[in-house]
Parts: C-alpha cells; sequence; structure tokens
C-alpha cells in the first residue's frame, strides 16, 4: 500500500493504467532509483564465507552447496528469499562477479525430483501460443539468422512438447529436440511426426552426439541448469564450424528485479541460476565460444506492436530498456568460432569477441 501511495503521490495518475511490469521503465526518474536502490542494497548485504553460509541453513537431500560457477570465489551474499505456494529457496551474490544463483542449488541427479509429473501439461493452450509468438519476435531480433532454414541442422535443446520445433520445421530447418522429461518427448512426438526429439542428454543420444549442428536453440533452459561450464562446452563440440547458439532466459540485470526484489517473476520454483549480459560473457568465453551478441528485450506486447502504451511512453521504455540493459529477459546469440562472426556478425548485430 505504502509504495502505490507513494507513486500516486509522485506521479500522479497518469501512469496507473500502465501494466505494473512496464511501469519501472516508464515513469521519469525511476531508473535511477531503482539502481540506487540495487546498489545500496548490494553494498549492505554481509559478505560471508561459504562456510560460515553452511552453517546458516540445514541441507536437503537433493540439494548441495556452492560456490559461483562463473568466476570460482566462494563467498556469498545472501540477496533474497523468493518463494511461493510450497517451495521457496535462497538467492545469493557473487561478490566478486555479481553473479546470481541458488543457494543450496539442486544436485544435478536429483534435478527430475523438481519436475513433478503433469509439468508438461500447463505447456499448451494460451501459453503454447505466447511462447510461439515470443520465438517469432526473437528469430526477428537476431534476422536475418533465422530466416532461412534450409540445408542447416537445428538442435533444440530442452524442446518440451516441440513448440519451437514446429515453427523450426515451417522455416525449413532440419530439426531435432531433445529433452529430459519422457511425457514431453513422448507428446512431441505424437504431434510432430516429421520431427524427431530423443529422451536424455545430447551425449547419450548417438544422433545428437555425432554433432555438426550450425543452429543449436535454448529457449528459457539456461536458468534451469545446474553444471552450465559442462553443458556450454558440450554445446560448442556439437556445433558446426560457422555455427550459432541462440539463448532466451531471465535477465538478472532486470529493473523489474531491482524493483520487486523476491516478488520478482524471473525468480520461478525450478530457476537455479540468474545470468545477466556480462555472467553470459564469462560462461560463453569460457566455454569455447568466439564472440556475442545481444537483442534488448522489451517486453512481448512492445515489439509485437499491441501494446497500448503510447508512442511517447513506448520510446520512452525502448529506450530506458537499452540505457540500463534491463529488459527482463536476455536474448543472446553466440557465435562459436570466426567463421560465424564472419557470416552473421555484419548488419544491425555489434558482436562482443571473446577470450577465454
Ligand atoms: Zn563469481
Amino acid at each position: 500500500m505504502a509504495p502505490r501511495l507513494l507513486g500516486r503521490l509522485a506521479y500522479g495518475s497518469r501512469y496507473d493504467r500502465v501494466p505494473w511490469n512496464q511501469r519501472v521503465y516508464v515513469r521519469p526518474g525511476e531508473l535511477l532509483v531503482r539502481e540506487a536502490q540495487w546498489r545500496w542494497l548490494t553494498r549492505r548485504a554481509p559478505v560471508m564465507r561459504l562456510a560460515d553460509y553452511q552453517q546458516l541453513r540445514p541441507l536437503k537431500a537433493i540439494e548441495e552447496f556452492l560456490s559461483c560457477m562463473m568466476c570460482g570465489d566462494s563467498r556469498q551474499q545472501l540477496l533474497f528469499s523468493p518463494g511461493g505456494n510450497g517451495w521457496r529457496y535462497h538467492v545469493v551474490r557473487c561478490p566478486a562477479c555479481g553473479f546470481l544463483y541458488r543457494n543450496p542449488g539442486i544436485r544435478p541427479e536429483r534435478l527430475g525430483d523438481l519436475y513433478a509429473i503433469g509439468y508438461n501439461t500447463f505447456l499448451t493452450g494460451k501459453y503454447a501460443a505466447n511462447r510461439q509468438r515470443r520465438y517469432e519476435l526473437t528469430m526477428q531480433a537476431f534476422s536475418p539468422v533465422f530466416d532461412e532454414g534450409k540445408e542447416r541442422r537445428l538442435l533444440d535443446f530442452g524442446s518440451g512438447i516441440g513448440l519451437f520445433l514446429e515453427l523450426a520445421e515451417q522455416r525449413g530447418f532440419d530439426a531435432c529436440g531433445v529433452d529430459l522429461s519422457p511425457e514431453s518427448v513422448a507428446q512431441a512426438n505424437d504431434r510432430l511426426s516429421s520431427v524427431p526429439t530423443y529422451l536424455g542428454a545430447p551425449e547419450d543420444v548417438p544422433e545428437i552426439a555425432a554433432g555438426g549442428f550450425d543452429v543449436i536453440t535454448l529457449w528459457s533452459v539456461l536458468a534451469h541448469l545446474p553444471r552450465p561450464l559442462d553443458d556450454f562446452a558440450a554445446f560448442r563440440r556439437l556445433l558446426a564450424p560457422g555455427g550459432v547458439l541462440l539463448i532466451l532466459t531471465v535477465n538478472a540485470r532486470s529493473t523489474q528485479l531491482k524493483a520487486y526484489g523476491p516478488a520478482w517473476n524471473g525468480f520461478t520454483k525450478n530457476h537455479l541460476m540468474f545470468y545477466s549480459s556480462q555472467t553470459v560473457r564469462t560462461l560463453l568465453g569460457r566455454t569455447g565460444f568466439a564472440g556475442v551478441a545481444f537483442a534488448p528485450h522489451y517486453g512481448d506486447t512492445v515489439e509485437a506492436g499491441t501494446s497500448r502504451l503510447p508512442g511517447d511512453l513506448v520510446r520512452r521504455l525502448r529506450r530506458n530498456v537499452e540505457l540500463s540493459d534491463g529488459g527482463n529477459m536476455m536474448r543472446v546469440l553466440a557465435f562459436a568460432d570466426e567463421e560465424a562472426i564472419g557470416r552473421w556478425g555484419g548488419g544491425p548485430l555489434t558482436v562482443h569477441r571473446l577470450s577465454a
């Protein structure tokens, strides 16, 4: 109630009709306030040694304590303890590199315990239509890389019920998917007769382990990976010369995260790690990728042109997302090697070169 009242005092009623997840980008001065708030929070949170942090909380059977996977620093700052219906976890920040992750994390061999039966059933209906629109907008943001799939092999990692594979096939890609959920794989193979989806880890599926992919896609998968360095080293091996990797994930620099803290919608039940443009560069550099490009995420309705915001507020929202690197999602295109940069790096994409 108090923040709402403060907002009303500061801004009057002009922004009442702006959806809450867009307000932080359009109210004058709000970015500055949220950035200051974040700096205050990260300076104030005590830096703890891992041994001391471990004393604080009991460990469940499926959990493990972690050091920072991006830079190896074992110190921790506890920032948030988000939770919902029957779940709660703790999000720490690495004081050395700023990486945000859930600690304790989930032991990789127990990951299946997070995904109860029925997980795939909510991935249909309206959710499916929204998802597919989001895939289209992301591919458009990296145009022309995904415009034409002919004679290009594509692997969708964590392909679920095959919503993206369906689009990939329409664009002419020689596509396949892999997923850890037997239910999802069965459903995908029922729905899409000409695009195979395999069950298991990529190295366990001979058709995938052979590699030679021109494109690998990770749609809302990165935040779920308990061993990202191992997985990305594997993706790098699976890519053909000139290959690219596409990532859509929640953005740890999101202005919405800075504004809403533990109530941020990126802290979902099964998310383990939260990347920014900075920490995703570390991940890609350490696993042998040559370059990376980013496409700011303005929100689905703004990009689809269906937002009800007046034109001046749309322009302000776009500008503020770019200025702050604070879009709620992060869209990343990683280039396997120099050949990939040469092939796709021209035009509107700014490629940042990476070093190991
Ligand atoms: Zn770190």
